[in-house]
Parts: structure tokens; sequence; C-alpha cells
């Protein structure tokens, strides 16, 4: 949460001139389009060597900068344009414009909202070429007011990275992007407090605007009464206070009174999330969402791409253990090319059921793995396994991989623990005869709850339906603790109910070994774990679980919740 005044960014667009060339004259347009890219690379490659002086820190500018290099030397962009100004006899900056406009397009139609938004970086980088062709200004430094709070139109990750460097930026206020959009996740790994897609927001602010921006909830006042900016205040100020206290508690582990110790890992979908989610006292990686991977990328990640990145993760985790979830692509997150559209896509083709239908793809990902694996304590982790056949093909292909590096001469780790996410009923259901082969189990409420209660989880309309505190959800995931305490193998939580610090005591008393969350959350959980006893725990959940409906059980939850922490501030 920040209060600034606004500063509204000129965004002038930027107009394509287009002129039709003679046969004769597209050589040279093709040596000047060359020059531009060179230049666009050489750019970046300076603004990245600006950006990270000291090396380590802002690792996450220099991947996004590292990505735009790669798309200027895309063939689908490079080769493509060349081809146009050849073909079509046409000027240099207009060809560049159609291309990206093309590609633009193919992310259009995909689905999927992640997907979608790497058009504005198709955007970033198409501008800056063309801009370079008009021998335009790039990269300049724009004097931003110290505390101000930038608005404008879009902001390339590249403008963000500077802005934020700067030390004067307190937010981010955009009319385009999303949660994954790169200025967003530039924001996010600074801490910089950023509200993005806003629709119209540059023209509704006006420099010099009081505003206040709540990126939590994704609020922005503008100009606010002094009693709303007082309320405001007073919320940054309990923030401050909760945020200071977790950092103090971040090395304290999560034990009950009782002895009964808990693991608090990580989620995470970025290697730039790390350094936050150390700071706040993760002990792990609970999971790793490897999909994101699929950022900035047209074609799939090679084989290197996978086993730099995750080379890099165990390295930075410093030898705690780090989960990583093999690729839950499929439905509507297809790489590279456009696919049919199915009606059901999350009971479709989807995740391990993608990947076993993709060898190629995954063996990709597995040898990356298995390679990275002699960098610290790897765990494999399968998605939506919905029967042992599943499990017993992927861990086949993973072995398959293992013998072709061994004859390689490759080294690989030789113990990786494998286990599976447990995120469908069926799964569920035969939890005793996965836990005899798989290494761990890690429960993905998000799906297992959306599959149980058939509730889709994208759906407003039946959004009330997910309730986590559902009977039918609560005797699953008894019956999947069970099993794996049964064949003494971990269980894990990465839902998000596993960072529902309201549900706590219920996942403490299921009997559950780690819970894996957002870094933001691992403060609260953590507190009431401490506060509490097991045997406290489990005497409530057996009161829960008497009642029928979600609705009786998350009022009885609540109120032994408001009963034992009304002292605890933002619990
Ligand atoms: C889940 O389903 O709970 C989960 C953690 O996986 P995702 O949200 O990535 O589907
Ligand atoms: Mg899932």
């Amino acid at each position: 949460m920040a209060i600034g005044h606004a500063f509204v960014l000129d965004q002038k667009k930027l107009r394509t001139p287009k002129v039709k060339l003679t046969p004769q004259e597209t050589a040279a347009e093709i040596l000047r389009f060359k020059t531009a890219i060179a230049l666009a690379d050489r750019q970046l490659s300076d603004l990245k060597e600006k950006l990270l002086p000291e090396g380590q820190q802002g690792q996450d500018h220099a991947l996004i900068l590292e990505a735009h290099r790669l798309m200027l030397h895309d063939p689908m962009f490079d080769y493509e344009v060349q081809r146009l100004i050849r073909e079509e006899a046409i000027n240099a900056e207009w060809a560049a414009r159609r291309v990206s406009r093309r590609i633009k397009h193919q992310f259009d139609n995909l689905d999927d909202e992640y997907f979608r938004e790497r058009r504005a970086d198709v955007d970033f980088v198409a501008d800056r070429v063309v801009r370079n062709l008009m021998g335009q200004a790039v990269d300049e430094e724009v004097a931003v007011p110290v505390d101000a709070i930038v608005v404008a139109h879009d902001i390339s990750p590249a403008e963000a990275a500077m802005m934020v460097k700067t030390g004067r930026v307190a937010g981010f206020v955009t009319d385009l992007g999303g949660v994954t959009s790169h200025t967003a996740i530039v924001a996010r790994a600074r801490e910089t407090p950023a509200v993005v897609g806003l629709g119209r927001a540059s023209e509704a602010i006006r420099s010099g605007d009081m505003i206040a921006v709540d990126g939590n909830s994704g609020m922005v006042l503008v100009n606010p009464t002094s009693a709303q900016l007082s309320l405001f205040q007073e919320s940054i100020r309990r923030h401050q206070a909760f945020e200071a206290s977790a950092l103090k508690t971040a090395d304290l582990q999560a034990v009950t009174t009782d002895g009964y110790r808990l693991r608090l890992n990580g989620n995470m979908e970025f290697p730039e999330e790390i350094p936050s989610l150390l700071a706040h006292g993760a002990e792990g990686i609970g999971l790793y969402r490897t999909e994101f991977l699929f950022l900035n990328q047209v074609a799939p990640p090679s084989e290197e791409d996978h086993y730099r990145c995750y080379k890099q993760v165990l390295e930075s985790m410093g030898g705690r253990t780090v989960t990583i979830r093999t690729l839950d692509l499929g439905g509507d997150k297809v790489p590279g090319k456009k696919h049919e559209r199915e009606t059901n896509p999350a009971m479709g083709l989807r995740a391990i059921r993608y990947c076993l239908q993709h060898q190629e793809l995954f063996k990709v990902q597995l040898r990356a793995l298995l390679r990275a694996s002699v960098h610290g304590p790897l765990r494999i982790m399968f998605p939506l396994i919905s029967g042992l056949a599943e499990l017993r093909e992927a861990r086949s292909q993973l072995e398959a991989c293992r013998s072709e590096l061994g004859r390689a001469g490759m080294p690989v780790g030789r113990r990786t623990p494998v286990g599976i996410m447990v995120e469908t009923p069926s799964a569920a259901l035969i939890a005793d005869r996965l836990a005899q082969e798989a290494d761990f189990f890690s429960i993905g409420t998000n799906d297992l709850i959306q599959y149980s209660l058939a509730i889709d989880r994208q759906n407003r309309d039946v959004a009330y339906l997910y309730r986590p505190l559902h009977l039918a959800v609560l005797r699953s995931l008894q019956n999947i603790v069970q099993a794996a305490k049964a064949a003494q193998i971990p269980v894990a939580m990465c839902g998000e109910m596993a960072g529902d610090p309201n549900v706590t005591l219920v996942l403490l008393a299921l009997g559950l070994d780690e819970l894996s969350m957002t870094a933001g959350q691992l403060a609260s959980v953590k507190r009431i774990v401490r506060a509490v006893s097991r045997a406290d725990a489990q005497a409530l959940l057996e009161k829960a679980m008497a009642f029928s409906t979600a609705e009786e059980v998350e009022r009885f939850v609540r109120a032994e919740m408001e009963r034992r922490f009304a002292t605890l501030e933002e619990t």
C-alpha cells in the first residue's frame, strides 16, 4: 500500500510510417532493419548492465530483458520482417508492425490470460525496433519526482525496472496489464505496490492528484477525503507493523505448544520470488509451477533453459528442499501452436496427461530435472495424477531419461524423491494404493475442491459453492493423510487452502506434515501454529466434522478462531 502524488507519464503513440519501396531498395532496407535489431540488442544489454551493477540483485529484471533480447532474434519476428520487406517491398517500420501484429493476434486466440498478456512483450520489443529505425530516443530516464505514484497507459518492464531502481517510485497504476504482466512481476518482486489493468486510469488521473494504492485489493483512491486517507494510513501502519513482526518471526519454527512440528514452505512461479520467500521464513519450496517457464517463449524452453533455471533455484535456496512440479500445461495453456479448443479444458488433456502424450516435451523437462538434481535437494512432483498407471508411466519415463543421461556420462543425483499432487477425487479415493508407489503427496486443494464439488474454479456464478470446509473435502483430506501416514510418506498441501490462516487449525488437526503458500501468508499461519496445541486442534476438528453443511462447519470454525485469537492482531 502506498500514498503519493500521481505522476502521469506522457506516452505519445508512435505513428508508424508506411512506404512502398522499389525492388532495388529492399536489400538496403533489410540492412537498415538488421542495424536496428543490433542496436536494440545492445540497448537491452546495456540496460541490463546498468540495472545490475551488483550482480545477484535484481535478477528478475535481467531475465525479462534477456527474454526481450531473445524475442528480437526469434525467427518468427526477425525472419518474417525481412521476408515482408523483400517480398512486398515495404519499409522496415511497416513490416515490423505487421509482423508484431500477427504475433499478437496468435496470443489473442489463447484463452489463458497469462499467455495472452505476452502480447505486451511483443509490443515492447517491436516498439523499440521501430523507434530505432526512426532514430527516436529510447530508454530515456524519466525524471520521476520522489515518492510519486507513476500512472501510465502501459509501462514496459524495462521502464518499470529503471524507475524502481531510482528509488523514487512509491507505486504504479496502469490501464493495461494483469497479474502476470511483466511490469506487475517487476513491481511485486521489488515489493512496490502496483494496480494494473484499470482500463482508463491514465485518462481519469491528473499529475499531482493525491492517490492511495492498495496492491493487495487492487484499489486506487483518487483525491481521497481526509477520513478515507486516515483510514488508509491506519491500514498502512497496521500492515507495516505486521510485516515487521512477521520478518522478526521468520526464523522461528512452526511448532505447536505440544511439540507438533509443521514445515512451512513457499509456492513460487518465478525465481525472483525466492528472496522474499526466504525473508519470510520459507523452509523450502513446496510447489514450483514450472509452466510459468513458458513466459516470453513462443517456442518451448530447451533442456538447457530448464536446467539453468532449476539449478539457479536450487542454488538460491541454499540446501533447502525444492519441490518442482512438472508442467501443468494443456487445456488452454498449450505452447507454440494453436490447437483445437476443448469443450471442457479443466477435464481435458492437461498436466500429466498432456505430458504423457507429448513425450518429447516431457522428457526435455525430466532430463533437465535429473541433471539439476546434483545441485541441491530436489523433489519431483507430477500434477493431476488420476490413477496408478499414470504414476507408473511417468516414473518409467523418468527412469528412461536417467539411463539415457547415464549412458551419455552426464552426472545425475542418485536419490530424487518422486511424489504426486493429489488433486483429483480418484487419487484421493485410492490414496492408499498411490502411497505405495509415491515418495510423497502434496494435496492440490484448488483442483481437488473444484473436482470434488463439481465447481469450475474459474466460474464466478458458482464461486459461492467453492467451500474448502465442505464435509466432502474434509473427509477426502482425512483419507489422503491417513493413507500417507500408513505408508509412512510425507504429506503436504500446496493449494490456496494451505495458506489460509482461518483453516490452519483444521489442517494441523488433520496431521499434514507440510504446508506450502505464498510469502505473505507464512507469518500468519506460523503464528497460529505456535499459539495452539495439536490436541486442541484435533478436538476442534472432531466437533466441526459433526456438522453437516459447509456453512455450519465454517461458522463453528470461525467462532472458535475468534475465541482463541481475538488478541492476535491481523491473523
Ligand atoms: C492446486 O490445484 O491446488 C494447485 C496447487 O495447483 P494449481 O493451482 O497450479 O492447479
Ligand atoms: Mg492443480
